[in-house]
Formats: C-alpha cells, structure tokens, sequence
C-alpha cells in the first residue's frame, strides 16, 4: 500500500533537489513503508509514506509549485 492509490506519480525528488525542477515520475515498486519510482530523466529512488498515504494526486504538482518552479516535465 505505502503510498496509495493517490502516489502513482510523483515529482521526482532528484530533480528537484538537483535542478528545482518538476519531473514526472512513475512508480514502479509498491511496497509495505516505502515506494520505488523512475523519473523520465533516469532517476530511480525511494519515497517513505510511514506517515500514511497521499490524500490527493501528486501529480500534477499544485499550482504554488508550478509558479515556483516552472512548467512540469513529463517527457
Ligand atoms: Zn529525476
């Protein structure tokens, strides 16, 4: 379960840390406390959802993080 059926996407936290960008990642392991994603630069890592699975859609990222950071990557 980890981080639900909200947490299919995500941004990919690579990115993010490294560049400021929004990039679309896809899960590609479900597990018990934690998920594995691939971003669509290459990135593989890990989320932690001990604290309860997303209550929303992580993907798109909310507006705030869009006028931040700039136009979301998919591709
Ligand atoms: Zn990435």
């Amino acid at each position: 379960m980890a981080g639900g059926k909200h947490a299919h996407f995500v941004p990919c936290m690579v990115c993010l840390a490294e560049d400021s960008q929004l990039v679309k990642a896809v899960r590609t392991y479900e597990g018990v406390e934690d998920d594995q994603y691939h971003c669509v630069r290459g990135h593989d890592f890990g989320m932690d959802w001990r604290r309860g699975p997303a209550d929303e859609p992580q993907w798109p990222p909310d507006p705030a993080m869009i006028a931040e950071l700039g136009p979301p990557i998919e591709r």
